[in-house]
């Protein structure tokens, strides 16, 4: 059965300010309503699964069963080839219980440096986002994005969230080397993870 967003609110199925911010900028031009489950209160459910669209689909689950809205959940994460996919699915849990993302990005720095992966070829990686549209009637679609890089050390720049101070996305407009953290939201925002999971939801739903 065919689908629409159009004029409907949607929940956002996260706590995450940086990531809401992001869906905010994207669906404002379309008149969509955004609110989101940390804006409603809403609890954050255990991710136990170990792939990100099972991760997306508890917290999609959740907050549609709370909140009675079309909701959209997304589950992203940073994977590190030489660190085999790493950390991936665990990307949040490895700044912590205060989401220290300075401690985050030394760990996979360390790790790195423990394989003597120096250059850029070397520390390829790639941003994930798998988002779960969840209906209150039980329909259910899956978009993914990816957003392919490198990592550099040390991290630069002050914008965006998580690990984006070391994270030199491919594809930038200028064909320049800046990190996420030194994009403007809207320069991230034309080649992120999110940002290209998003375009197939809206062209499938919007
Ligand atoms: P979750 O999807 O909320 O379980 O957590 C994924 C984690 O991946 C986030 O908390 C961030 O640390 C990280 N992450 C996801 N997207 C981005 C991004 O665009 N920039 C930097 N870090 C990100």
């Amino acid at each position: 059965m065919s689908r629409s967003l159009r004029g409907e609110t949607i929940l956002i199925a996260t706590h995450n300010r940086g990531k809401l911010d992001e869906f905010r900028q994207i669906f404002a031009p379309l008149g969509v309503t955004v609110t989101s489950a940390g804006e409603t209160g809403l609890a954050e459910p255990a991710e136990t699964e170990d792939t990100f669209v099972g991760n997306a689909r508890i917290k999609a689950q959740a907050a549609m069963t709370a909140s009675g809205l079309v909701t959209i959940a997304d589950d992203s994460g940073l994977c590190v080839d030489a660190l085999d996919g790493a950390p991936g699915v665990y990307t949040a849990d490895w700044a912590g219980p205060s989401r220290d993302w300075s401690m985050a990005m030394r760990t996979v720095e360390e790790k790195l440096q423990a394989k003597g992966a120096v250059t850029p070829d070397t520390r390829r990686a790639t941003f994930n986002c798998t988002l779960v549209v969840l209906w209150p009637d039980g329909t259910e679609r899956v978009f993914v994005g990816q957003a392919p890089g490198h990592l550099t050390w040390p991290p630069r720049g002050a914008l965006g969230h998580g690990y984006d101070p070391m994270f030199v996305p491919e594809g930038q407009a200028d064909g320049g080397q800046r990190t996420f953290a030194e994009l403007s939201p809207g320069e991230k925002n034309a080649i992120s993870h999110r940002a290209r999971a998003l375009a197939l939801l809206m062209k499938e739903l919007l």
